[in-house]
């Protein structure tokens, strides 16, 4: 008992002071224990520490590794995303060219047939590259000023031709007191529509789909606008609705083999909705239709004199355009591009051969490759911000980049360059982005 008290340190002593004669003659001994006891509470406190440090040691070591395994995974992401997409873009802009060149009927029939499965393939690889990054953390929205009327229109201009092929009425449907110019992620909002738009047409053998724009609140320095995309379509099984928005889900083990698709793009919008602070919903009815709906709250941009998104056909023509690209199909798919737009092209291999042309020549803008022999982009950009006492200070450079999206967009600015673009490009963003930067 008293071994047991005495356990207690501080405990002993108290004790003989209250009851002295119970512990006449186990002094000695209550105090032996009271030290005895104080040895081992310090003693268990030590190896307590000690395993302690132990364990912060190697959580600190386990979180170095996974930041390592992250880091790795994200290098991996962007290098075979590189990988993939620069054969891609060969396979996607030759198919194209050899359909402008006038081919028999028989041969056009396989070049559409190639076009489409290299399209779709590398829209697979796209959503996959995307799902991946997204999910790890990795994007992060930008803030940048986009004129809202704008990007619904060029949307639906560029899914009408679809829509007319089946036969639908595409409709778009803007609340006219929406304003002009809003800060946000305008590539992110462009990715959510098109991909629910994408589907309703994909789901809609007859009638129509419409997209309807609305403001539902506002106080001066943001807005909330609502995005309904509405389809007369198949519709979705109440059981399923929820089920869709996960990553390679579809409604019905049917959809693939009738419609094709994976199933990630309503987990990608769900994803890309939530980092708004947004949540995709949905109304559907089997055999009547669908209903998808969100609203993101966007921060009005005051001064909104921003250039038209759209610039007139005939801007470009007689600039002098430098491009950096080493892969000659690249170049090719490029100066196709660029030829009909009457500018002055000049094209050269790498970084090194970038910097040199321009110590001799005028430019006034430079599409820059990123990845590149020699010299890559990057370091070219640098160099060239360095130029002959800031000559090239403000000259307007696009980085051109088969790498994802998310990898290349915090170091091309580091880097001084002004945007960029992913290859394979769509020739219409790439003339927006152009004029943009070109005319004041
Ligand atoms: P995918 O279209 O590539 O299959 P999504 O994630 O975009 O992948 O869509 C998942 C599934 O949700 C589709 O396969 C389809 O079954 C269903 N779905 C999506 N949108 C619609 C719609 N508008 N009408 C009917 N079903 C739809």
């Amino acid at each position: 008992m008293t071994i047991l008290l005495t356990n207690i340190p501080g405990a002993s002593p108290r004790l003989y002071h209250y009851f002295p004669n119970a512990y006449e003659g186990v002094f000695q001994l209550s105090t032996i224990n009271f030290f005895m006891a104080m040895l081992l509470t310090f003693g268990q406190g030590f190896l307590m520490t000690k395993s302690v440090f132990k364990a912060e040691k190697s959580l600190k070591n386990a979180l170095s590794k996974a930041e390592e395994l992250a880091e790795l995974k994200s290098q991996f992401l962007s290098n075979m995303s590189h990988e993939l997409r620069t054969p891609m873009n060969a396979v996607v802009g030759i198919s194209s060219l050899l359909l402008r060149e006038n081919p028999r009927e028989d041969q056009r029939k396989n070049l559409e047939v190639l076009r489409f499965s290299s399209g779709h393939l590398l829209h697979i690889i796209n959503d996959i590259l995307d799902y991946s990054r997204i999910e790890a953390g990795g994007i992060e929205l930008e803030k940048t000023p986009f004129h809202l009327p704008q990007l619904l229109e060029t949307l639906r201009a560029s899914l009408s031709p679809l829509a007319q092929e089946k036969g639908i009425d595409l409709l778009l449907d803007v609340d006219k007191s929406l304003p002009d110019f809003v800060r946000g992620d305008s590539n992110r909002l462009t990715q959510i529509l098109n991909n629910l738009l994408n589907n309703a047409l994909k789901f809609t053998p007859n009638g129509w789909v419409r997209l309807q724009v609305i403001c539902v609140s506002g106080d001066g320095k943001s807005v909330g606008v609502k995005f309904i995309i509405q389809d007369t379509g198949i519709g979705i099984d109440q059981t399923k609705q929820q089920l869709i928005f996960e990553r390679f889900s579809q409604a019905s083990s049917e959809t693939t083999r009738k419609y094709g698709g994976t199933g990630l793009g309503l987990a990608i919008c769900r994803k890309i909705a939530r980092l708004h602070g947004s949540e995709i919903e949905l109304k559907s009815e089997p055999g009547k239709g669908s209903q998808f709906y969100f609203t993101i709250l966007y921060e009005l941009e005051p001064s909104s004199n921003t250039k038209p998104v759209l610039p007139a056909e005939g801007m470009l023509s007689g600039k002098k355009i430098l491009l950096a690209e080493d892969n000659a199909i690249n170049q090719l798919v490029a100066r196709n591009v660029l030829d009909k737009w009457g500018v002055e092209l000049k094209v050269v291999e790498n970084g090194r051969e970038a910097v040199e042309h321009l110590e001799g020549h005028r430019v006034d803008l430079v599409l820059m490759d990123l990845q590149m022999p020699e010299m890559d982009g990057y370091q070219a950009s640098r160099l060239i911000r360095q130029m002959k006492n800031g000559l090239y200070a403000t000259l307007p450079i696009i980085a051109l980049t088969a790498s994802s999206q998310y990898e290349v967009s915090e170091q091309y600015r580091r880097c001084g360059m002004n945007d960029f673009l992913n290859k394979p490009f769509n020739p219409e963003e790439l003339y927006r982005k152009m004029a943009g930067l070109l005319i004041p």
